[in-house]
Formats: C-alpha cells, structure tokens, sequence
C-alpha cells in the first residue's frame, strides 16, 4: 500500500482540537498515524516545516458551467482550480443548462468528475423544475442519483409555499435546502444601493432585498423543522436575522464569500465590472458586522461562489454577467484576516474545512486517525501574482488579477494521493 510522510508540518485540525507541529502518516486512502515523531523507511515523504497541513478544504458554492457553458469552464478545468486552492471537494450549483433538476444530469456531473478524479465534486439539485420557481423538483430521486444540496442558486425561491414545501422534504430526507437570498422584485439593479450606485446613476439590490429572503426562509427552517443554509450572506441586519434564529434553535446555517469580506461597494469605482457580484458588494459597515460573525460563530462557513464569465459578458458595468472567480484566491484573502488577527488560522479551517463539510453531513474535514485521507498543505507566507501563467480558471474575472496574493497551496492530497503540487 501506498505510505505518504507528511513530516514536521504545522498540523491545524480543529475536529480533534489539534494544532502543533506533527508528523502525519498516510496509507492506501487513509489518515494513519499522527504523532510527534514518526518513523516509516517505506513512506514517501513531504517536507512541510514551515507549512500548515489542514483537511482539505470543502467548498460549499462553485459554478463550474458544466453542462452548456464550458466556454467559461468545465469540471475539468475547474477541478483544476479547486485542488490549486486547496479544495479536496466541491459542491457544484445546479444553474447549467440543461440545469441539474433530474437524475440524469446529476449523474453526469457525477461521472464526469469522477473521469476527471481531482477533486470531488458534489452536484446541488436544482429546488424547482428549470429553476423557474414553479415546480418541485423530484427531491427523493435527485437524492439518490447523488445530490447533497437543493437550490437554484442564481436565483432565489420566490414562492413562500414552494420553499415550506421543499424544507418540510428536506426535514424528511435530511439534505439542506440553500438559498440565494435575493427577491428579485427588491433587487433589480447591478450595485447596492450606497452612495456608489447613487454616484453612477445605477438602479440597485438594496440590502433589505437580501434580508427578506433570509427572514422568510429562517422563519420557515424554524416552523418545517427542515435545514436551511442562507448563501453568501452579505449584510449587517442579515448576521442578526442569522444570530436571532440559530438562538431559537431554527436549522440555519450560513456562509461568506471572501469577497464580501475585503471588498466594499466603493471598489466598483476602481475595478467596475469585475467588481459586480450578486448579492453586491456592501458596505464598510457590512463588512465590519461579517467579519465579526465570522469570529464569533454566527457565519458557520467560507465558500468561493467561484463564477467563471468570459471577457466578453463582463464587459460593461450596467449589463455585465455578476460574478467572479475565487477557488485560487480564497485562501490568500482568508490568510490576510488571519494576518490581521479577524480570525485565527484554527477558526479559518473550521471556516473552511470542517464546518462546511459538517453542514452536508461529509465525512471530511478532519485528519483523525482512520479518515480518508483530504489534505492541503500551504505555505501561509508565500507570495505570488494571479496571471495568465498561474490562473488555471478558463476565465479571468476577478479584481484580484495581477495582484500580489500571500498564501499558498504546496500540496493538495485527496484519497492519500497528490492531486497537486506546487512547482
Ligand atoms: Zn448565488
């Protein structure tokens, strides 16, 4: 059996209160042994002082196009990206077209990543028919075909009942309902509505767009008993509205795109269209309140909303595709708040890791002895530019690009093998 000696890292594995230097043994596709010192002449061995060895990172939000749109990306292309960032596995959001509402295209998306074999890659069902928020979709079948998550994502469920419905089904077959929390009747513009849309004459997705949905939806987690997991949430009220029900016991989870996290509405003036997400970019005051969430536990997990577009779509502000690529960024951007002592690097793999593979109900994210075998090691210090030669998206639309980024991937591993190295 293949043996993997991960010597002196710096071991981060908050699922087993872990944090020190140790040796760890890989065998076949398992965590075998941690110890302070361990000996194993027949190990292949990685280097890692002066590196972090966490569980790999699980990735709860990513738009890999695939099937319809791979001229942005693909499953293989993104794969790449994602052990690049140190994802070990991925959740893949259902708005391809045809979209992921029935077990056919799960099952595609299932084979296809495995034929890729990079990463896992966890298909999310889409929660209405074409994701037109008319119809269920067949939840127990979509479940069986693979499906860890149901959401329309890039859309939100509009329809109160059609929601009740789908977490009362999800209460039964216990997969978490996610939303993209936006009513599209609030939100109709490109910018929030701070003084930057007011600015630029934009028409905009104000806040309280946001915070409806998440109320509504929390409202509803709290009386079907189902599990609702609010996507990139985005403003300050929307943390308290996510505080308020967690503390009356509602089955809420949330996640933070890390773009929310370090930039404001004001960045659009610099970076324009690279710069529209939805939800948009908020304000400093957002910010402040998200971050905190982060530290105190309120925000249970990071996820890219990695949304490759092709230049052409990002093309001007008004019109432009919403999105930006994120699976190679993330952790640089999540070490700059470890950095600036938001967070500590235990509470970014829980962020990252641990939490978000709790939240499906993975048995990932975490190195105790006798796990499989998903781990990223990274150099927390190393520097280096996202540019044509590094980027491995077939898009490039972030703001981030050709910026310097600290923070670096040495070594995913997924299943006991080396799926990326660092050259
Ligand atoms: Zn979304």
């Amino acid at each position: 059996m293949l043996k993997l000696l991960i010597k002196r890292g710096t071991l981060v594995d908050p699922s087993q209160d872990l944090e020190g230097v140790y040796d760890l043994l890989v065998e076949g596709n398992r965590v075998k042994k941690i110890d302070r010192e361990i000996f194993e002449p027949e190990a292949e061995i990685i280097d890692a002082e002066g590196l972090v060895v966490a569980p790999g990172f699980v990735d709860l939000h990513v738009h890999f196009r695939d099937p319809g749109q791979t001229y942005k990306e693909d499953i293989e292309t993104g794969s790449r990206c994602a052990v690049a960032g140190g994802y070990t596995t991925v959740v893949c959001m259902p708005n391809t077209d045809p979209p992921i509402d029935s077990p056919w295209v799960v099952e595609y998306v299932i084979l296809k990543a495995r034929h890729v074999n990079l990463c896992n890659v966890l298909p999310a069902g889409a929660v209405t028919k074409g994701r037109k928020g008319k119809e269920l979709t067949d939840m127990y079948s979509l479940k069986d075909a693979g499906c860890v998550a149901f959401t329309d994502d890039g859309s939100p469920v509009m329809d109160s009942e059609i929601m009740r419905r789908a977490l009362e089904i999800s209460s039964q077959i216990g997969v978490p309902v996610f939303d993209h929390c936006e009513d599209d009747r609030i939100a109709t513009g490109s910018l929030s509505s701070g003084e930057v849309a007011t600015l630029l004459g934009y028409s905009s997705r104000p806040p309280e767009a946001e915070d409806v949905l998440n109320a509504r939806d929390c409202i509803l987690a709290y009386h079907t008993g189902g599990h609702v997991h609010i996507q990139h949430l985005t403003t300050a009220l929307g943390v308290e509205i996510v505080r308020y029900f967690k503390e009356k016991g509602a089955k809420v989870t949330c996640e933070v795109n890390p773009h929310h996290l370090v930039l404001s509405e004001r960045e659009v003036l610099r970076y324009g269209s690279l710069a529209r997400v939805n939800p948009p970019l908020r304000s400093g005051e957002d910010l402040k309140a998200l971050r905190s969430a982060l530290a105190d536990g309120t925000i249970d997990c990071v996820a890219t909303d990695h949304a490759p577009h092709a230049e052409f779509e990002k093309d001007l502000l008004g019109v432009s595709m919403p999105g930006m690529i994120g699976l190679q960024t993330a952790l640089p951007i999540m070490l700059s708040l470890v950095e600036e002592g938001v967070i500590t690097l235990r509470k970014m793999v829980e962020l990252m890791s641990t939490n978000p593979a709790r939240i499906i109900g993975l048995d990932r994210g975490t190195l105790k002895e006798g796990a499989v075998a998903d781990i990223v090691v990274f150099d927390p210090k190393k520097e280096w530019v996202l540019d044509e030669e590094t980027n491995l998206s077939k898009s490039k639309n972030t703001p981030l690009w050709g910026g310097r980024l600290r923070g670096k991937v040495i070594y995913t591993i997924k299943d006991g093998r080396v799926v990326h190295k660092d050259n």
